[in-house]
């Protein structure tokens, strides 16, 4: 008798880091319930999109792709297509009118059931969703996370949803309101992930620095980030997606003072102008905006900033922008990105009046991220010469370099540091330090200082990371 081949599921995991986590966690739950993981969606008999909703790019995105796994499986590439995560939740009345050629659609608190849908699928059911009303869950692993990284660091999601009115955004409306994981489950993940190889953890949610403000006075973000650092051991710990008006003190005392946590903030500020923000429902203003950041430079010097703008909101003018510009010149972040406005029903901004056209909201991105690449490149240039501690990620054989990034650089977003050194030098999670030699576009290029002690502790204790197979 042949033995029974396991079924085999590919993931195309869109959108943002939280969604990457969700999918790592239902890959996990699919293994631990006997599926295999495919290399490749095009291997695979089974196919789950896990969607992002959060613009109109992005659901042209997951439409695409949705799109091309359905074709796959009318071309007999594949038995089964399933739809998962923000666009079946934002869209759960209409999406099975939309897409009929989809086997089944899992909203977010159902992601973990997924198992039992493909089973149902493959045993013949159709037309199947299973998507609540509104999302109340945090997704927990039933085992050790898959990572879909294959490197050196890992996403730890701390908090789910979000409280916040922002008049654009209808990302409340799809993850519901905000939700803190006990510090317990998220010391204890992020313990097992350190004993896996991981030296990354990068600390994400809509909104990291409202963690805990469901749960009681004694969990918070201080309380948690040094919980983390009473972890020990060489590894970094980077905040992600903070909301600027809910930093608090206490929070840069304790990246000041726990070691592990990089002096990196991720603060998106959508913008600068105080009318533009009122329109946008946020609660900061030009001078709060000020005050904040040269307050941040006070207690971490050298901080890395990172934030992300919205232009072409309704209302605005040129020189609201050009003031955002020079906001942006004068906190000298690091890291910019930047996004076109985009109508998305339900939310209040799609009321508003003096709508920008697009093509002037695009000329706008262009020029701010022309402004930012200057800014970058002349950063780069004066870290000529400079040394600083490294995290190995792999090697590149066709360039002849080690990956690597600074305490700087946040993985996928910031640029990478093109590291000169044999192959057999390092291994992936070494920390090192590197010495900057030149500039490339976003990224550096660094050799290795020559007084460096290469960790290797670290990786001989650390198998790397699993990923998929
Ligand atoms: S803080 Fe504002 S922009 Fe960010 S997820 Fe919440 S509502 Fe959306």
């Amino acid at each position: 008798m042949c033995p029974v081949r396991p079924i085999t599921v590919g993931f195309v995991s869109l959108g943002c880091a939280k969604n990457l986590v969700d999918s790592e966690v239902i890959a996990t739950d699919l293994m631990t319930a006997g599926f295999q993981m495919a290399s490749k969606p095009e291997r695979a008999d089974v196919v789950i999109v896990n969607t992002c909703a959060f613009i109109r790019d992005a659901q042209e995105e997951s439409i695409a792709e949705v799109l091309a796994a359905c074709r796959r499986k009318q071309r007999g590439h594949c038995r089964a297509v399933l739809v998962a995560g923000c666009m079946p939740q934002r869209y759960r009345r209409e999406i099975q009118k939309l897409f009929p050629e989809v086997d089944a659609f899992i909203g977010l608190d159902e992601l973990s059931r997924a198992g039992a849908l493909i089973r149902r699928v493959l045993e013949g059911e159709r037309g199947i969703a299973t998507i609540s009303p509104q999302a109340r869950a945090v997704l927990e692993p039933s085992g050790q996370r898959l990572l879909f990284t294959g490197a050196p660091y890992a996403y730890l999601k701390i908090a789910d949803g979000c409280n916040h009115t922002c008049t654009f955004c209808a990302i409340p409306q799809i993850r519901g309101r905000y939700r803190s994981r006990p510090v317990a489950r998220i010391v204890a993940e992020a313990e097992s992930l350190l004993a896996r190889g991981v030296r990354e953890l990068n600390l994400i949610a809509q909104d990291t620095t409202s963690y805990g403000n469901d749960l009681g006075a004694r969990a918070n973000l201080p309380a948690l980030l040094k919980a983390l650092g009473r972890l020990g051991g060489r590894f970094w710990i980077r905040l992600l997606y903070g909301y600027p008006r809910h930093l608090t003190e206490a929070t840069l005392e304790v990246m000041s003072a726990v070691a592990q946590v990089c002096h990196y903030l991720d603060l998106p500020i959508q913008y600068s102008d105080s009318q533009v923000l009122r329109a946008m429902g946020r609660p900061d203003t030009e001078q709060s905006l000020r005050r904040l950041f040269a307050r941040i430079r006070a207690v971490l010097p050298g901080v890395s900033l990172r934030t992300t703008c919205l232009v072409g909101f309704p209302g605005e003018t040129e020189r609201q922008f050009q003031n955002l510009l020079a906001f942006l010149s004068e906190i000298r972040f690091d890291h910019v990105a930047v996004f076109t406005y985009s109508n998305e029903e339900n939310t209040p901004a799609v009321e508003l009046p003096r709508a920008v056209p697009q093509v002037e909201a695009q000329r706008r991105q262009e020029r701010l991220m022309l402004q930012q690449r200057l800014r970058v490149a002349a950063a780069a240039k004066a870290r000529i010469g400079r040394c600083e501690e490294l995290l190995v990620e792999r090697y590149d054989p066709k360039r002849r370099v080690w990956l690597a990034r600074s305490r700087g650089q946040a993985p996928e977003v910031d640029g990478l540091v093109y590291l000169q050194a044999p192959a057999s030098s390092l291994k992936p999670g070494a920390f090192c330090r590197g010495r900057y030699v030149g500039a490339a576009g976003y990224d550096l290029r660094a050799v290795i200082n020559n007084s460096t002690h290469i960790n290797f502790d670290v990786c001989s204790r650390a198998r790397p990371p699993a990923t998929l197979a």
